[in-house]
């Protein structure tokens, strides 16, 4: 019998040299942590170009790979031995647990596909695909049809084993997480910020997050959220830390020193000078916010531009050109939407002026701030992060 097993492929056209090294052990990682919620020990065993799973039930296997960022084709398939008679065994045994017997099949158009990942084994692709395909035709009576199958037979030959396989579904694609650097995500409870972590993780990001919470004027619904955002995140890369940073009674101060309308945004330059001390403590190259061109008044390509001078660090924005309806369909697709959408306290939503002002500059915001002492105040919000690990098992 041929045993079941699931490969995965990913997109390795631009991979060459060193890259790829790295590219494939940030996958493995990846895959490591996904595999841990199996019910049985997973073996990961890497050939050239693919990577072989096996130990616990395909359903499960296919699963876990299909939260694995990196990941393009999810194949579950079985595995056999280099001679023909093995091969032709296996096709009968993937065609038998799908379709039953040729009766129950009734008659289905096919094609068989063969590949060489090892240019010596002495039959050409050609000859394999034929000889497996004639085989078929016997026992099954189905018609060969090159253009437009109903039934695609995929034959691999590796080095030491052949695959055969049924069904090729499409993974998350991207980047393995942790292959392009670190950042730090500023992630609140809305739609977008998750959105935006997930898309950079898409991108290889390994991410940590900052959340900032209203208290000591609001209470601790929006950490709640926020926990439970980086708990569905995780599930995407393992790993991630949650820092809580309370800027209640700096917001206050800010609000005292006459912010006005240039209050959403003076906070917003305040988290973005804390988050970069941070991210300088976790070794994070770059920051990530949620902001979509725009989207609220806070959002303003002038705003925006007032925001980011306060950043010490590349400040991205995975969704700047994104419309809220992509946000919200791709929110629903990761499953950070349930939570988005619960209730909460937002610390923007306290002491926000009537009328948000959307053309600002840096220097008028230089000159509220003047009335803070800055230097003073980020190490002290620093030193009251509370630190979370929302993925660990309770
Ligand atoms: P989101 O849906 O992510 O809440 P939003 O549409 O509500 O975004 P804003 O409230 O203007 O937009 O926030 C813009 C971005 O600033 C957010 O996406 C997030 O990255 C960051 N941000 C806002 N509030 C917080 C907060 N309390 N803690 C951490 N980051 C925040
Ligand atoms: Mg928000």
């Amino acid at each position: 019998m041929a045993r079941p097993c699931v490969l995965l492929k990913y997109g390795e056209l631009m991979l060459k040299g060193r890259n790829r090294g790295r590219f494939e052990e940030h996958l493995r990682e990846s895959l490591r942590h996904a595999v841990e919620s199996a019910s049985a020990p997973v073996r990961i065993s890497q050939r050239p170009g693919v990577v072989v799973l096996s130990g616990a039930p395909v359903p499960e296997l296919v699963e876990c790979a299909h939260r694995v960022i990196g990941v393009s084709v999810v194949q579950p398939a079985l595995r056999t031995s280099r001679t023909m008679d093995d091969v032709v065994a296996a096709v009968s045994q993937a065609l038998t647990e799908r379709f039953g017997s040729p009766e129950e099949a009734g008659r289905r158009r096919f094609a068989v596909r063969a590949h060489r990942r090892d240019k010596r084994f002495p039959m050409g692709s050609e000859q394999v695909a034929a000889h497996v395909g004639s085989r078929v035709v016997e026992e099954w009576g189905w018609p060969v049809d090159l253009t437009d199958p109903e039934v695609e037979i995929t034959v691999e030959v590796d080095q030491r084993e052949v695959f055969v396989s049924l069904e090729k579904q499409r993974g998350q694609g991207g980047l393995p997480v942790g292959a392009s650097g670190r950042a730090l995500v500023l992630l609140s409870g809305g739609f977008d910020s998750p959105v935006a972590a997930y898309r950079a993780m898409r991108r290889g990001l390994r991410c940590d997050f900052v959340h900032f919470t209203g208290a000591p004027l609001t209470g601790p619904s929006s950490t709640y959220k926020a926990y439970a955002l980086v708990r569905q995140l995780d599930r995407f890369q393992g790993g991630s830390r949650l820092h809580v940073i309370p800027i209640g009674n700096a917001q206050r101060a800010l609000a005292t020193a006459g912010a006005g309308n240039l209050q959403i945004v003076a906070q917003r330059r305040l988290m973005v000078r804390t988050a970069s001390a941070l991210a300088a403590e976790l070794g994070a190259q770059a920051l990530i916010t949620g902001d979509s061109l725009g989207q609220v008044a806070s959002q303003t390509l002038a705003n925006m531009a007032t925001v980011e001078e306060a950043a010490e660090l590349p400040l991205l924005r995975p969704l700047l050109a994104w419309d809220k309806e992509e946000i919200i369909a791709e929110a629903r697709r990761i499953g950070t939407a349930e939570i988005s959408k619960l209730p909460d306290e937002d610390c923007c939503s306290l002491l926000a002026p009537p009328r948000v002002a959307t053309r600002t500059t840096p220097s008028q915001l230089v000159n509220v701030e003047r009335r803070m002492e800055l230097d003073e105040l980020v190490p002290k919000l620093l030193a009251d992060v509370q630190v979370h690990v929302p993925g660990a098992a309770a």
